[in-house]
């Protein structure tokens, strides 16, 4: 799996580090980054919520 964000999209709200921490980093200048090349096993399921949790959707996964 692999994970993406429209940085141009992201409000920084905070809620796919706090909810996948293994994949998502929010960035000194308040945007959203994705960590890793590829999502870890055990957090895939985190990050598919993450991804549905968005507000402004700009989180896309690639199963
Ligand atoms: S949940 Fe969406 S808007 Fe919020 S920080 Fe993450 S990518 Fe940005």
């Amino acid at each position: 799996m692999k994970a993406r964000i429209d940085e141009m999209a992201c409000t920084g709200c905070g809620v796919c580090s706090e909810t996948a921490p293994d994949v998502f980093e929010l960035g000194d200048d308040n945007i959203a980054k994705v960590k890793v090349e590829t999502v870890p096993e055990g957090s895939e399921d985190a990050v598919r919520e993450a991804a549905g949790n968005c507000p402004v959707t700009c989180i896309e996964v690639e199963e």
